[in-house]
């Protein structure tokens, strides 16, 4: 099969033909259709943060759209809720011990010995992948591949960093407007919730971009907003948002770090986290997160998407770290 092989961080992938995988017991094998690119692919790609030991030579790509087309084994052929032929997604959550303590109390999510897809098993930038059958979502009926790419990582990772938030929140900011801002945007002005968009200083496409898409107000990221913030949620990688943020929220309020990954927090002084204010950060995604698929078409959640070839790969991940496309970045695979 076709693949866009991760040898070395730092570098670029590189287009390869590679034998097709063949599921373990308790797994299944996809044909892919579609993989979105992400944030923490470049994060991967770079070897920003915690992310510098990928298992090398790697298939990166977590928001995978894929037709079931084989089993592991007899036993989960059989005790699957999946049968050949499915359309099902796979997240960046690839498997958990199901012992450890985090597991245990119900935070698979920050399992001590989780597998990430595309970084410790190969993830969707190829034309088949295998997964734990236990860790795919099944796509509502009737979505297009491509629009359901961006829902397994920026889709859910968004909702679940909202679910953070007290839900009587009604004025958000989100920081960063790209794939997971635009989709939970949707999914808030839908709950009537005012949003409240930050942006790169010039980016007034994606202003606009914003604006369309229902946001009360759309500025840069070092502009206070007319009106104070009930929360914030951070997705652009950039430490200095928090303080940023901090300073936009009103007392009790919240500032919710999504990202896997962000440049170093500058110091600030007490007196912008005072009166009850919080920061936190969403880690990952658990099982339970993916209910957004299902929420998603009810909204409708519609992705803006820009697609790329997978010999594109490339291509697509400079235009995602230099902001070329608005929404969601897609490879979609024939
Ligand atoms: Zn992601
Ligand atoms: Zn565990």
């Amino acid at each position: 099969m076709r693949a866009m092989i991760l040898r070395e961080q730092g570098g670029e992938l590189e287009l390869a033909e590679v034998p097709r995988p063949e599921p373990d017991p308790g797994e299944v094998r996809l044909r892919v259709r579609a993989c979105g690119i992400c944030r923490t692919d470049l994060h991967v790609l770079d070897g920003d943060g915690d992310l510098t030991d990928p298992n090398l030579p790697l298939i990166m790509g977590h928001q995978i759209v894929g037709v079931v087309d084989a089993f592991g084994d007899e036993e989960t052929a059989e005790s699957s809720e999946l049968s050949e032929g499915d359309l099902v997604g796979v997240p960046w959550l690839g498997s958990t011990c199901g012992e450890c303590r985090f597991c245990r109390m119900g935070q698979e999510n920050l399992c001590d010995c989780a597998e990430f897809t595309g970084y410790d098993r190969d993830g969707g930038f190829a034309e088949y992948c295998t997964a734990d059958a236990s860790f795919c979502f099944p796509i509502p009926h009737g979505y297009p591949d491509r629009q359901a790419a961006p829902l397994l990582c920026a889709g859910l990772i968004g909702y679940r960093s909202f679910r953070k938030i007290d839900e009587r929140a009604e004025r958000i900011g989100l920081y960063g407007f790209g794939s997971a801002a635009h989709i939970l945007c949707q999914v808030l002005v839908e709950r009537g919730k005012d949003i409240y968009a930050f942006t790169r200083p010039g980016d007034t496409s994606a202003q606009a971009f914003a604006e369309d898409l229902g946001a009360t107000w759309a500025g840069h990221s070092e502009e206070r907003p007319p009106e104070e913030l009930d929360a914030a949620i951070i997705f652009a990688p950039v430490g200095p948002l928090v303080p940023e943020s901090l300073k936009s929220v009103r007392k009790g309020g919240e500032v919710v770090c999504a990202g896997i990954h962000m440049s170093e927090i500058p110091s600030f002084s007490y007196d912008i986290l005072w009166g009850e204010r919080s920061v936190e950060s969403v880690a990952n995604l658990s099982r339970e997160d993916g209910d957004f698929l299902q929420i998603a078409p009810d909204v409708p959640v519609e992705t803006e998407v820009t697609t790329f070839g997978l010999e594109e790969a490339n291509d697509a991940l400079e235009a995602l770290r230099h902001g070329d496309f608005n929404g969601s970045g897609v490879l979609l695979i024939d």
